[in-house]
């Protein structure tokens, strides 16, 4: 179902200077001077339009920095005052909202502790009641789409024109590369039921490490994204909060000259927009179907530890009948041909094998092959 809403796009906000709409700044505001410096130097680069920084900060654990308080606002105007960039900072109570509103504060947003709920998404809404100023909304924490509409929703009931999301990944149980997991198919997915939100990709809270920030800025260029959100420090490494994502507003402007934004060039753009989101979407399926034969494999080396302590043979016929007939029978369901299913699961199953026999090699690979008795057949 389409959610029908009333907001503006992104080239009508105030501050647009072109794609990508580009927020920047420090995780946290920690000193007068850091935030000033920060900002001067961002605003140089002529591509920012909101200086980004948080006041209050939401921590996984007590005892971490947990931001400025209502002093960093102060430092937030003369920012906007001295440089003319716009000013953004995250609130997650109605109390952060009348503050920041009272600074003259241009842009809000909603952190992913916070659109995970409903309540304080919904007080939040009130305070903003009628109010005209910028608000973002992060994805929830967990990849929950109608919690994240939900979230958005609220805001938009309070009258809120100028209203976007980002996309900040999402967190995982396993250890990642990333910090948190993007989920690039729920954004799309987003897009598709509220057709016309501004979409923000932040690729320093979906990185977590510097190195990764423009391979994903440029994925998030690359599905059409309308804007990105930057963490930047003028000394990074000494950043009371998320130290290692970010980047100096020098990086950043390195960063931002190696990013393509390509745009289709054809007589009909529309088939090539169409064109160039579906192949996006087969590269994301694709890298799906890689991390989810990378988790498989775990769990066939941790069989294959089992089977070693347990003294038990790699390869046990049984096992490999039942998983043929049972892959066979949902791959027709899934109107897959018994060629397809052959093919890929006898690969897989011998991946796993060639996985197993290394721990019972002790590292060693011995590449064991499956004979033609094993073939599946339909
Ligand atoms: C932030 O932007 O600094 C922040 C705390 O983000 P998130 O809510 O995405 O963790
Ligand atoms: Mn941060």
């Amino acid at each position: 179902m389409v959610v029908k809403l009333d907001t503006s796009q992104i080239k009508d906000w105030r501050g647009f200077k072109g794609r990508p709409f580009l927020i920047a700044g420090p995780c946290s505001a920690e000193t007068e001077e850091q935030v000033m410096e920060t900002a001067r130097q961002l605003a140089k680069i002529n591509k920012v339009s909101v200086f980004r920084s948080g006041i209050w900060k939401p921590r996984t654990r007590p005892h971490s920095f947990e931001g400025i308080g209502l002093e960093g606002l102060k430092w937030l105007k003369r920012v906007k005052e001295e440089t003319g960039l716009l000013v953004c900072t995250e609130v997650a109570n109605e109390r952060h909202v009348y503050e920041a509103l009272k600074y003259g504060i241009d842009m809000l947003w909603i952190g992913a502790r916070t659109s995970v709920n409903p309540f304080t998404v919904q007080e939040i809404s009130n305070a903003l009641n009628g109010v005209d100023v910028m608000v973002l909304v992060k994805n929830p924490v967990n990849p929950d789409l109608e919690l994240w509409i939900g979230a958005i929703e609220r805001i938009a009931r309070a009258g809120i024109k100028r209203l976007g999301a980002i996309h900040r990944g999402f967190s995982a149980y396993e250890k990642t590369t990333y910090r948190n997991q993007p989920n690039w198919q729920l954004p799309i997915e987003l897009r598709r039921r509220i057709p016309d939100i501004p979409l923000i990709c932040d690729p320093s809270h979906i990185a977590g490490s510097r190195e990764f920030i423009h391979e994903i800025s440029q994925k998030a260029l690359d599905l059409n994204y309308d804007g990105l959100m930057i963490e930047s420090h003028i000394d990074p490494d000494k950043a009371l909060s998320d130290p290692l994502q970010q980047l100096t507003p020098n990086e950043l402007k390195e960063l931002l000259s190696r990013l393509i934004l390509r745009n289709p060039s054809t007589s009909d753009p529309r088939v090539l927009d169409v064109l160039g989101e579906l192949r996006q979407q087969i590269d994301i399926y694709d890298d799906h179907l890689i991390d989810l034969i990378e988790q498989r494999m775990k769990v066939a080396e941790t069989i294959g530890h089992y089977k070693k302590e347990n003294n038990i043979t790699i390869l046990q016929s049984f096992r490999w009948d039942e998983i043929v007939k049972r892959v066979m029978i949902h791959g027709q369901a899934k109107g897959l041909s018994t060629e397809l299913i052959d093919t890929i699961f006898k690969a897989i199953h011998q991946e796993s094998i060639n996985h197993q026999m290394k721990i019972m090699n002790n590292g060693v690979i011995k590449k064991h092959k499956i004979s033609k008795r094993d073939k599946i057949s339909g």
